[in-house]
Order: structure tokens, then sequence, then C-alpha cells
């Protein structure tokens, strides 16, 4: 027998029609290059991308086309995914942050059929556009006076784009798994891989990300997302905001620490959400300057690994409680969560610390395992680690194209790549990408921890930690470390700053001094460049 509930298919539109019906005045601010800001609202975004979808249909663009977009969080940005996605049409953000060569792979890879871009992108736009195979029209997020002049075809202001036309244009119905965002693993762990999420999907999603423990938004948060549109969906922000009536604050492209702290301080925001990077400047930024962070309230950290010294200083110092998040652009990305649950939450400063610096606990909607090579389902006990491996309603089941298909299985399950450990309470703890583990004897050391133990000596900026070839033991850790500027430490200080804190045969074999780790597209230490730069490298004696 089956229910006798309506048939209410989860699209993205019902999310901005609910914001501008409920929640129509609450604030969608956007911080202009030049660092003023510019105020719209709920209501005025979703009238803006019904006109947007209607200049789109008027193009010939429907069901199932990609449309690229180049841009930084703004409200064109966000009117642009809502106004696509209204007439079954895929936004594909791309991350101006890759070469201009991976970016035209992508785009004609996706069949991309307009590319909608930040003024900011012009030269780039102008420079890639002669290798864009599918690209009929391009679409700056600029008004008339602002349009470049780039010399390309097919070129069209935004506001020129979408000023004739009507703002009651109605949404076109359509069933809930088409398809609405796509985006590309950034590649680093080889080609990049489409993922391409559903309306469905986003929507689960953003149910998850508003729940108390994942990111608990309510209607009464001002949440930043300095996490890119471009990068794994931003986070699933994007339709979290408007489901609750959060007011949003959009950086555009100014990410250093001062104009987030200005941000902060001006707009009152009391969420936020970035990779570790970002909050690396933005600390210095405050210790330099003896600024606070008065109506902050919460910060998701996740990409990568939050350091135990980062957590501290934002809870003990600013009083801002951290969320250390962890997920993947093929989770949507959402995977799971740090909030502290019943009894953990009494538990001692340090004790609380240590989960803390897990990487959380999944929400509803997110199964997760971790097996050993022969995919046998290994314990949950907190000490042994496995290949993790996750299933859910927000997951990819294939890439765009059918491209890697080895990453699923028969059962639904996807093999994220990542090496972790769970524990009986459900907390998830990373130890690395399984490609970045370091083999040490037929066992294995998590580089992570080394580099979360190291970052916490005092004169450390950065650390990073491989794996280099030894003849006895396979390999050993080498660490390497980016000193904080007039700072000094010698290979014994920071040796000995680590004994006692992890098994001894952990201990690093070397210790070498850079001036600055590369960091990846998304923010990421790129271990690849640094296994590369010490390819030949040998361990002393
Ligand atoms: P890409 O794989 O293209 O670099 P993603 O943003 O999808 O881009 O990266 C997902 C990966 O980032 C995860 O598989 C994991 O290795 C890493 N990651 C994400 N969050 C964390 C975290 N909190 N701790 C450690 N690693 C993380």
């Amino acid at each position: 027998m089956l229910g006798l509930m309506q048939d209410w298919p989860l699209l993205l539109h019902k999310i901005i029609d609910h914001a501008a019906i409920f929640h129509g005045d609450r604030e969608v601010v956007t911080q202009t290059p030049e660092g003023t800001v510019e105020r719209s609202n709920y209501r005025r975004i979703d009238s803006r991308a019904r006109k947007l979808s209607e200049a789109l249909l008027a193009r010939g663009i429907g069901m199932g086309d990609r449309i690229a977009t180049l841009a930084w969080n703004t409200a064109r940005h966000l009117e642009s995914w809502y106004g696509i996605a209204g007439v079954g049409a895929v936004y594909h953000t791309l991350n101006p942050r890759l070469f201009p060569d991976q970016i035209v792979w992508i785009a004609n890879h996706a069949g991309d059929r307009a590319l909608f871009f930040d003024v900011a992108f012009a030269e780039l736009v102008a420079r890639i556009a002669p290798q864009l195979e599918t690209v009929e029209f391009f679409v700056a997020l600029s008004d008339r006076e602002h349009l470049p002049d780039i010399g390309i075809p097919n070129l069209v202001a935004y506001e020129d784009f979408i000023a004739p036309m009507s703002d009651s244009f109605a949404w076109r119905e359509f069933d809930e798994h088409t398809a609405c965002g796509l985006c590309y693993t950034s590649g680093t762990t080889g080609k990049p891989k489409g993922v391409l999420y559903s309306h469905r999907s986003n929507t689960l999603l953003a149910m998850m990300a508003c729940a108390t423990d994942t990111l608990g938004l309510s209607s009464r948060d001002t949440m930043l997302p300095v996490v890119p549109m471009f990068h794994a969906n931003a986070w699933g922000i994007a339709f979290a905001a408007p489901m609750t009536g959060a007011k949003l604050v959009l950086p555009g492209p100014r990410l250093d620490g001062a104009s987030l702290c200005r941000l902060f301080a001006d707009e009152k925001v009391t969420m936020t959400a970035a990779v570790p990077t970002v909050w690396l400047a933005a600390l210095n930024y405050l210790e330099e300057t003896g600024k606070t962070l008065p109506a902050l309230k919460k910060v998701l950290i996740g990409g990568a690994a939050a350091p135990r010294a980062m957590i501290e200083i934002f809870e003990k110092k600013y009083g801002v409680e951290v969320v250390h998040s962890w997920g993947m652009t093929e989770m949507s990305p959402l995977g799971s969560l740090g909030t502290l649950k019943a009894g953990i939450a009494d538990l001692s400063w340090e004790k609380k610390l240590d989960y803390k610096v897990k990487q959380g606990h999944p929400p509803f909607g997110v199964e997760m395992k971790i097996t050993d090579a022969e995919n046998r389902e290994l314990p949950r006990d907190g000490k042994t680690f496995g290949r993790l491996k996750v299933r859910g309603p927000a997951v990819a089941k294939s890439y765009f194209r059918g491209d890697g298909p080895g990453a699923f299985d028969a059962e639904g399950w996807f093999d994220t790549g990542d090496v972790g450990t769970l524990d009986r309470d459900g907390y998830m703890t990373i130890t690395d990408r399984a490609k970045d583990v370091i083999k040490s004897g037929g066992e294995w050391i998590s580089s992570i921890e080394i580099e979360n133990l190291a970052v916490c000596h005092p004169a450390i900026a950065e650390a990073a930690v491989i794996g280099v070839p030894h003849p006895k033991w396979d390999e050993r850790p080498l660490l390497i470390v980016v000193l904080k500027p007039g700072q000094t430490a010698t290979k014994g200080d920071i040796l000995a700053f680590l004994s006692g804190k992890i098994a001894t045969w952990w201990i690093p074999d070397e210790v070498v001094f850079i001036d600055a780790i590369p960091h990846s597209a998304t923010g990421k230490v790129q271990k690849v460049a640094l296994r590369e730069r010490f390819a030949g490298y040998r361990l002393p004696g």
C-alpha cells in the first residue's frame, strides 16, 4: 500500500521561493572588488533569478544544458545558480585558480554552452575563449558600464541580458532527479572528474546542513561563506542559507584577513566557513592588530585537517565555536561534522579538544564504513584504520560521462580515497589520503597527525609530511616546515617537541625548512608537488 501524501518534488527553486516569500527582506550582501558593499535580499534574488531563467530560455538554453560560471561569491553568481537550475539547466562552476589549460579542458569535457564570468576574470576569459569548443555566448556578471572590452564575440552584460525579461516567469517543473549542478574534483588525485548534483540531492543536502548538529544554521544567523561557490558546491551554503532565511554575506574576491575581519564586524556575521589556510591568514591578522570577533559564534573548518592549535585559538582566545568538518566534492560535499555529542560535551576542555580535532560524525543521510583492501568491513574501535567508504542520497553514484568507474561498487558504496578510523561514538578521524599514508616497515604512519602536532610548535607556521624511500623500512617520514616570520627553531627543537606525543617510530627521520608550501586550487597542501621536489632526497645516514 502506498502512502497518501503529496508528491512534492525537491526542486531548488522551491528553496529560493520559500526564502522570497517567508524571509523576503532578509539581506544578501556582496562585497565588491573595491571593498564597498551592495545590498540585495531574497525577494530580489528570486525575481532576478526568474528573469535570468526566461532570458536563458529565450537563448535556447533548456533541460540538461551546462552553463559555466567563473566567478566569486556574489549576489549575481547566486542568482545565476538559481536561474540556470530553474530551466532544468546545469550550473557548472569553474575554478579560476586552476591553470587556463585545465579550465579549458574541463569546460570542453563538460560541453558548456555558455560562460558567465566576473569582470575580474575578463583577461582570462579573453585568453581561453578561442579554445572553448562548445561555448556559444558569454555573459559578464556586470552592468553595461562595466562590460569589459575584450574583443570576444557574443558577449553581453548580465544586466542587459535579464533587463527585458519579466519577473513573473513561472519556474519549469520537472523530476527532482534532474541534474542542476556540475563541479569537477580539483584533480588533486588525477584527472578532474565531474560530479553532477541533482535538485533532489542539493535539497536534501541543504536540509542536512541546517540541522543543529551539522551547521545549525537559523533565520537569526548571518552566514559568510568564505568557501568559494566554485569549491565543492559552496558546502551547501547557497541552499541552506535561503532555506532557513539566514542573512548571507558574500565576500567577492577579497578573502584576505583584513577584508574578512572587517566584514565580520560590519555585518555582524555569526557563522562562517573556509579551509584552514584562510584561517591561518585571518588569525595572523587578528594577532597583529589585536582585533577580536565579537559577533562571530561559529566557524566551520574543512577541506583539510584543522590543526589543534587553530581550534584552540578560535575557541579559547576568540570565544568562537569550531566545527571541524570533512567531506568532498563527490559528497555534495558534507560527510561528517565535529559537533560534540551528549556526554562528550561534558568532558574536560582537553578531552573535548581531542574530539574536535577528529573529523566529526556523519549527519543523517550519510552512511560510513571502513574496509581493508579486500573490502571487508573493519571494526569501529577508534584504532583500526582502513579505506573510508560512504553512501547516501547526496553522494555521487557515478562521475560525469562515466569517468572513474572504479570508485563505485555494486552495493552503492563510494570509495573516498581517504584512510581513517571510526570510533564507537561514530566519530571519524582521517589518517590520510590513501596515497599519502607513509608505509613504514609494513605499518602505516599518518602524515596528517604529525603535521597537526608540528604546527602546534610556536615557531612553525605550516608543516607537511611526506614519505621518502628508505632501504630498510620502505618509506620514512620527512617533515617539511615553514617557520613563522622572525622565528627560529632547529631540527632538534622540533623533534624534541614531537617526542612523547606520537609513537617513537612515527618521529620523522629528518626536518627540512623551506620558504613556502605549495597549495592547490582549493587551498590544500600539494603533496604531489612536494614529492616531486624531494624526489631524489636521501635521508641522512
Ligand atoms: P579535491 O579532492 O578535488 O582536492 P575536495 O574538496 O573534494 O577536492 O577534497 C576532498 C578531500 O579533502 C577529502 O577526500 C579529504 O582527503 C580532504 N579533506 C576534506 N576535509 C578534510 C578534513 N577535515 N581533514 C582532513 N582532510 C580533509
